[in-house]
């Protein structure tokens, strides 16, 4: 174990975590970011971003965490390719293991994310931001006046829906079940918009068409009735939840029954010196400027505490 020990150590290269990074690099604390399981987060899974302030004939999500990157590198963060396996919280300074390395830290800025829950089809991935999106928030606006798809039967899917029939013609939820984890208000609500058509009991078995690289139909079955269909469509959006990447925390942070880091004054944990910010601790709103937002406050917490330990 090197006996070096970082003024700060940030987990997650998305949004959260790069804006940490330079709010720290500006600091002069020479932030280390450890880039993660997927370096630049969910940003750098998404097409043109046309809700970040600054950007009035929106940006390219990867192209937006690539200036992100290098604004914080010119503040002296150090990036690398590495993603934590392990942290021990009780003692201090903090030790985090990557791989067989161990790293030790006075602070820790968790912005490690969230990931959506994907059907898990070839074809999906390959349609990724192409007509396929875990977000109707951010893509949404792209299928004005055509025919969209909703998957999932909770409150998301019951958003997601709505949200997008501001902008599409007709918005088809499908869900595997009849039965909604939906609260009963949002389910109504869906129900009674006159553009959303339900589609229950059924699966999507693949999309269409990758080569087009664009989405034309889904491949549907019924699993009551085991019948095959095509509902054409132009889009199609996940509500199947989120996972919170967590996990390492278990036992040593507060979590609330998914998993998501429980933060109180915005980034605190329950640890001092260990911030949470962005979609790891944020089921709401999970916005990229909001996970900016909480990583610009992780980073002047982290400023604070170690003046106040005198580093
Ligand atoms: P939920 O876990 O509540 O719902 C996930 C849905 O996706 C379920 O209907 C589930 O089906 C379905 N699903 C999961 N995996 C698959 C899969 N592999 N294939 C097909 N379907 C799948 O997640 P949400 O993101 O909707 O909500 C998470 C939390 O956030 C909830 O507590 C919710 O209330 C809250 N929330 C609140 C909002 C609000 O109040 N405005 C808005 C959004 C979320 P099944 O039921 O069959 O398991």
């Amino acid at each position: 174990m090197s006996d070096f020990v970082h003024n700060t150590v940030i987990l997650g290269s998305g949004c959260s975590g790069l804006t940490a990074a330079i709010y720290a690099g500006r600091a002069n604390l020479k932030p280390l970011v450890l880039e993660g399981h997927e370096p630049g987060g969910q940003l750098s899974l998404t097409t043109m971003v046309e809700n970040f302030p600054g950007f009035p004939d929106g940006i390219q999500g990867p192209e937006l965490i690539e200036h992100m990157k290098k604004q914080a590198l010119r503040f002296g963060a150090q990036i690398e390719v590495k993603h934590a396996v392990s942290a021990d919280l009780r003692q201090r300074p903090f030790v985090i293991g990557v791989g067989k390395e161990t790293i030790k830290t006075r602070t820790l800025i968790i912005a490690s994310g969230a990931s959506a829950r994907w059907l898990g089809l070839k074809s999906e991935q390959e349609l990724i931001g192409y007509g396929v999106s875990s977000c109707a928030t951010c893509d949404g606006f792209f299928f004005g006046g055509k025919e969209v798809a909703v998957v999932g039967g909770g409150d998301s899917a019951m958003e997601e829906a709505m949200f997008l029939t501001r902008f599409a013609s007709k918005v088809s939820i499908i869900h595997r079940s009849d039965q909604f984890r939906a609260s009963k208000i949002m389910l109504e609500r869906a129900r009674n918009n006159e553009k959303i058509k339900f589609i229950t009991d059924t699966v999507v078995e693949d999309i269409y068409d990758p080569r087009k690289k664009e989405v034309t139909a889904l491949k549907l079955r019924n699993l009551k009735t085991d019948k095959v269909s095509e509902l054409r469509t132009n889009a199609m959006f996940l509500g199947i939840g989120h996972i919170p990447n967590a996990k390492l925390f278990e036992g040593q942070l507060d979590m609330d029954k998914d998993g998501y880091l429980i933060t109180r004054d915005y980034v605190h944990t329950r640890v001092p010196g260990v911030y949470a910010s962005g979609d790891v601790q944020d089921r709401r709103y999970r916005q990229a400027v909001t996970a900016a937002g909480t990583g610009c406050m992780a980073a002047i917490e982290v400023e604070k505490f170690l003046e106040a330990e005198g580093h």
